[in-house]
């Protein structure tokens, strides 16, 4: 082993600070309507911010309800909450539900040839094991139509073969408030979850949870707003930050004005300019869309109180940053820059790149050196 830590030997560094996540369910859990409950979607390696400290920090909150995508992730979810009710929202993938069974995994059901292999698989073990059906609202992209939920409601066969115990919908449009398809999925949701009466309802993800109390029905299920995000379109977000990207600057120079910087020299210098180039680029989830050029401005880091520019495009490996404002003293290589965390809210990239803080905190690159301590213990 070399006397070198890891976190010199990498680019970057991305904190997490999973007392944040904890903080924010907990915010969000006190918000609900009366007799709903809080659960916590981590898909997507829990947007991120790594699902075993997530899980085990929010499990130690009182979550006992979680969400994943991919039955793999659902696996890794019971590996660090063994008591939790664990919920695989792409449904059933073919041939796979011993391992279900093995996880104690429940899949989200939302066609009827998933419900038909479930059915069959719990009639052949002679358990009738937990599942969800997802009905569809006007989303279209997974679930049950009305029809086939009214079908389903009628096969006394189908629906004796396992226990059913959650109905959930999606929302479509929840990240704007006033879109009227969010009112008539909340009336779609009432009539059909309503075929189910014994079953646990579930309407709301982030956006939804903001849209009020009637939402809420029995079971939220958060995903963005747990790390941070941004789950309004239009609105300040209250939840606190969970996560820094820092990356180290590898130069400091001076380009005089009139010359172009990066890749096809997008963005031309327009008065002597100091960048420090830093080790962060699109390959560690820093978006490209978000460089400079001269017909459009990129998005922004931030070094000891100073806001500084992307300038030009960003690399795979890198990006420059204008640093001209920023006095020397604050400047030298080695030193770290915020790219992304309590001072550039992914939501503000997100604006520049046009895309969603989602995407760039499920993006958040495997290069950097990861650690979880809390935000603000963190130097910087
Ligand atoms: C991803 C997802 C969620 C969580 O959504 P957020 O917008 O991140 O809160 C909830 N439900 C379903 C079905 C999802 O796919």
């Amino acid at each position: 082993m070399s006397s070198v830590s890891p976190e010199a030997l990498a680019g970057g560094v991305l904190t997490v600070d999973t007392a944040a996540i904890a903080d924010n369910w907990r915010a969000l859990a006190g918000q609900l309507g009366p007799g709903a409950r809080c659960a916590a979607t981590v898909k997507a390696d829990a947007y991120g911010c790594g699902i075993p400290a997530t899980v085990r920090a929010l499990a130690a909150s009182g979550c006992d309800t979680f969400f994943v995508a991919l039955p793999a992730e659902g696996i890794a979810v019971r590996e660090a909450a063994p008591g939790a009710t664990i919920y695989v929202l792409d449904g059933l993938f073919p041939g796979t539900a011993p391992a279900y069974a093995e996880a104690r995994l429940r899949p989200v059901l939302g066609s009827l040839p998933e419900l038909e292999e479930w059915a069959l698989f719990c009639r052949s073990r002679k358990v009738r094991l937990e599942a969800a059906v997802h009905v569809d609202t006007g989303m279209n992209r997974l679930g049950l139509t009305e029809q086939e939920a009214e079908r389903l409601a009628g096969d006394r066969d189908l629906l004796d073969s396992f226990a059913l115990a959650l109905v959930i919908s999606h929302l479509a449009c929840g990240a704007e408030p006033g879109h009227p398809l969010n009112r008539q999925q909340l009336e779609r949701f009432r009539t059909l979850s309503g075929h189910f009466p014994d079953a646990v309802r579930s309407l709301a993800n982030s956006a939804g949870i903001f849209l009020g109390a009637d939402y809420h029905f029995d079971l939220v299920r958060p995903g963005i707003a747990l790390y941070g995000g941004k789950a309004l379109d239009s609105f300040d977000n209250p939840m606190r930050p969970v996560a820094r990207v820092e990356a180290r600057i590898l130069q400091l120079r001076t380009v005089r004005a009139g010359e172009g910087v990066g890749y096809g020299l997008a963005q031309t210098v327009r008065r002597d300019t100091r960048l420090a180039v830093v080790a962060a680029g699109y390959a560690d989830g820093l978006l490209r869309r978000a460089g400079g050029s001269d017909d459009r401005p990129g998005g922004h880091g931030w070094i000891v109180g100073h806001r500084v520019p992307v300038f030009g495009r960003i690399s795979m490996d890198m990006q420059a940053l204008d640093v001209t404002d920023v006095p020397a003293a604050l400047l030298r290589r080695g030193a770290m820059v915020e790219l992304i965390g309590p001072h550039v809210a992914a939501s503000e990239l997100a604006a520049v790149a046009d895309t969603i803080d989602y995407e760039y905190l499920t993006a958040l690159g495997r290069r950097f050196h990861r650690r979880y301590a809390p935000l603000a213990e963190v130097a910087g």
